[in-house]
């Protein structure tokens, strides 16, 4: 990968695409392809929430989730099956998924770290689960404490029980292309997670730049070394905002040919094993960006700054989202005009 320009990675990505018969389904942008409709996954009731220091009733997650959905999100990660003693903020994960108003055409897949996970979720009613492996051996070793050969043997008892279960499993690689402990990631180390997982029959594997160190530069390079193991169709871009690039670095993977992309409303979460790690990437600043190019999403993003108003008043807290700070104000600056007029 040494070497390659970045525009030379695009123009692989392009020629892959077979640009001239395919041309109506996909945008031009600076002579890259963009996809014609992006599904964005929703994660901050789980991954935002998760690593949020403060812990938010039930109730106030239910509504979350539901109005993330009445905002036009199709796929919105509920909450993780994890043990309650490692993240007490998600202990009620069965009541969330319990107790939201499931929408027709509506996902709601939930994290299912090990076996006892799963079953937990079966039993709540989950219809798609999703497991993570890390790219880096001393991520996964913090952070799973077992070896990334463990975690991958762990997570094909789980495939296999969910396949029997009827449900979808949906793969997360950790570490993507930095990790905090080791440092750049190979963008082979990374595709070769993707690739053992997408053989253990996850139906599509999110490549997570966990700590946001990414940059266009190394996403591409880790996202061509992906799509040379794994179909672009079954790849996801999970980006945070930790160094800026949040926003662009998404853009660098749809120009390489992933449609769909992870991001949380208001920016929220980070990671526990990153310090000072930001949020994922904001959905309303994701959002934004896509309607500027003319891509579907689905997404009403006046009611998306409503839910991110609202979540970050039961948490305290500003948004973080770029989109939600400045549409705020601009509806606070009305509001004003209007009294004063
Ligand atoms: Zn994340």
């Amino acid at each position: 990968m040494k070497g390659r320009s970045l525009l030379t990675l695009l123009r692989a990505s392009l020629g892959r695409r077979a640009l001239g018969s395919g041309a109506s389904q996909v945008k031009e942008f600076l002579g890259a392809s963009l996809p014609d409709k992006v599904t964005i996954v929703e994660v901050g009731p789980r991954d935002g929430l998760q690593n949020e220091k403060q812990t938010i009733p039930t109730r106030v997650k239910v509504e979350l989730i539901d109005r993330l959905g009445q905002a036009g999100l199709k796929v919105i990660e509920a909450t993780s099956f994890v043990s309650p003693k490692w993240v007490p903020q998600l202990a009620d994960s069965a009541d969330v998924l319990q107790q939201i108003t499931k929408q027709p055409g509506v996902r709601y897949p939930v994290l299912t770290p090990n076996m006892k996970g799963l079953q937990r979720a079966l039993a709540a009613g989950a219809e798609e689960v999703a497991i993570f492996a890390a790219a880096s051996e001393t991520f996964s070793q913090r952070n799973t404490n077992c070896t990334i050969d463990e975690s991958i043997r762990r997570f094909s008892d789980i495939s296999q029980a969910a396949k029997e279960a009827n449900i979808r499993v949906r793969g997360y690689v950790s570490c993507a292309v930095g990790c905090p402990y080791e440092g750049k990631v190979a963008p082979g180390a990374a595709a070769d997670v993707a690739a053992r997982l997408y053989d253990l029959g996850c139906f599509e594997v999110s490549m997570g730049d966990t700590t946001g160190v990414g940059t266009p530069a190394s996403i591409a390079a880790m996202f061509q070394a992906c799509s040379e193991a794994v179909p672009l169709s079954a790849l996801a871009a999970h980006m945070h905002d930790t160094y800026g690039q949040g926003c662009a670095n998404v853009l660098t993977a749809l120009q390489m040919g992933v449609s769909v992309v992870d991001s949380s409303v208001a920016g929220l979460g980070g990671c526990p094993y990153s310090p000072g790690a930001q949020g994922n990437v904001a959905t309303e600043d994701v959002v934004y960006m896509l309607s500027g190019f003319g891509v579907q999403h689905g997404v009403d993003l006046e009611r998306l700054v409503d839910v991110s108003s609202f979540i970050c008043g039961a948490l305290g807290q500003e948004p973080s989202a770029r989109v939600s700070r400045a549409m705020l104000a601009a509806r606070q600056r009305s509001e004003t005009d209007q009294l004063s007029a």
